[in-house]
């Protein structure tokens, strides 16, 4: 371990990710996309044939233990066996180190925040050996990985020879958390910064976010920053509808570490303006954002034809 992965980002993790079916198509895609990236880094993504949400979960190996970042929208292992999936990553992550399946090397289960889209899968892992599963408020945060001096103190989170780094992210939620992992280069930014509607209700702290992040890119060899979710398409400033069921033309889901210099000078920019904001490659949503909100709701409904829309106010 250590030293930076083979393989660029922009290849392995931009390439398009599958992106639901036609409306009205009864096909059905596996519940979850699974990519290796290097030989100890697995991104997944769950489908948009099971939540329109298909949210990206990271599962990042180390020496002593594997952290698992964010179990998905969906509860149900039926439906989304996300557990019998990492169970089967970690199995093969060990044989490939010579290693049998053991019960001792351990698991944390953790999320970029505790929103319903990212947690969903928790309980599958409740009964875990060998299992950790962090709690979902700020307190359960804070305790777990040792922050004292919230949000400003960069905590370090060390899976055996890989030595993450957890800048505390409020704005999105409160409690997010932005994780750098010097093997990938990658800057896990959650839904703090991705290719979508960045949903800022706690657009001080968001902004004030976006500065810790910035000063920490400063001294740290960021690769890519990879956050949660996909809602742009590849053509600038056009986004799909909340709750959209396919994505044929998605953005890629890696972004240059450049866009957090763009992203905070966005913010900036409408600093004295709640409201959506749209950008080029991302949009703002600075405040509750009702109104907006409301529209995105009913493009979603126009667009998908049925009444499939779960609730956003989770978002
Ligand atoms: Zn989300």
């Amino acid at each position: 371990m250590g030293g930076p992965s083979v393989g660029l980002p922009f290849e392995t993790l931009g390439a398009p990710w599958r992106a639901g079916v036609r409306p009205g198509s009864r096909d059905v895609e596996e519940p979850l996309e699974v990519r290796w990236y290097g030989d100890d880094t697995v991104v997944l993504r769950q489908s948009k044939t099971r939540t329109f949400e298909a949210p990206f979960l990271f599962l990042l190996f180390g020496e002593e233990r594997a952290l698992l970042l964010d179990t998905g929208a969906v509860a149900d292992p039926d439906a989304m066996p996300l557990r019998a999936t990492v169970d089967a990553l970690i199995d093969e992550w060990l044989r490939r180190r010579g290693e049998q399946r053991t019960t001792e090397y351990e698991l944390v289960v953790a999320h970029t925040h505790g929103h319903g889209d990212h947690v969903a899968g928790d309980p599958q892992f409740a009964d875990r050996p060998s299992t950790t599963v962090v709690g979902r408020a700020v307190g359960d945060v804070r305790e777990f990985f040792g922050f004292r001096a919230w949000p400003d103190e960069v905590v370090d989170f060390d899976i055996g020879g890989r030595r993450l780094e957890l800048i505390a992210s409020p704005g999105h939620h409160p409690a997010a958390v932005t994780t750098y992992d010097p093997t990938t280069g990658f800057l896990l930014t959650g839904d703090t910064i991705y290719p979508g509607r960045l949903y800022a209700p706690d657009f001080p702290a968001f902004v004030a976010t976006l500065e810790r992040l910035t000063a920490f890119r400063a001294s740290r060899g960021i690769t890519a920053l990879v956050g949660c979710h996909i809602e742009m398409s590849r053509r600038p400033g056009k986004d799909y509808p909340v709750g959209a069921l396919h994505q044929p033309d998605e953005a890629p889901l890696p972004m240059p570490p450049d866009r957090l210099t763009d992203v905070l000078a966005a913010a900036r920019s409408v600093s004295s303006r709640p409201g959506a904001h749209a950008f080029a490659e991302y949009a703002i949503y600075h405040g509750p954002c009702q109104a907006a909100l409301a529209r995105q709701l009913l493009r979603g409904k126009v667009r998908n034809g049925v009444g499939r829309l779960a609730s956003i106010a989770r978002r």
